[in-house]
């Protein structure tokens, strides 16, 4: 099976509300948005995922983690999805940095990039061309 590789920001880590011994990370940044949308993953609880993190120029950190969502955490779903990892197991990797422009539709696969930066991202931000929500990744689990 694929890894998938999603961002997020090792810095905002808090403990995890179901283990206090691992980190609970957000996805609520635009990189992690970035990075599910040109996999195209969906995200669903168990799911598991490499999180990675820019160290310096020539190096990222990544660390495995398993998706959760947050039903007693604040704000909207998606702020409510997690990467549960554990922090002793960082490793430093080679860097690989994707373009902060592309974000392509998980539907129709256009670059939304300009549409969301001329009108803003938020949580009502849609594709131009198919109107598929932009943070349709972020549903709220249905189980
Ligand atoms: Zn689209």
């Amino acid at each position: 099976m694929v890894a998938y590789r999603v961002y997020s920001d090792f810095q905002g880590g808090l403990p995890s509300r179901r283990d206090p011994k691992l980190t609970a990370l957000g996805l609520s940044y635009y990189g992690s948005l970035a990075d599910l949308l040109a996999q195209k993953v969906t995200l669903q609880e168990g799911m598991k995922l490499v999180v990675h993190c820019d160290n310096d120029e020539n190096t990222d950190f990544e660390v495995d983690g398993v998706v959760f969502y947050d039903r007693q955490g604040e704000g909207s779903a998606i702020h409510r999805w997690m990467l549960e990892v554990d922090m002793n197991s960082i490793r430093e990797v080679p860097a690989r940095r994707v373009s902060v422009e592309l974000l392509p539709c998980i539907k129709c696969d256009i670059n939304m990039y300009r549409s969301v930066h001329t009108k803003g991202l938020n949580e009502s931000s849609a594709c131009p061309q198919c109107g598929t929500a932009v943070y349709s990744s972020f549903s709220v689990p249905t189980a």
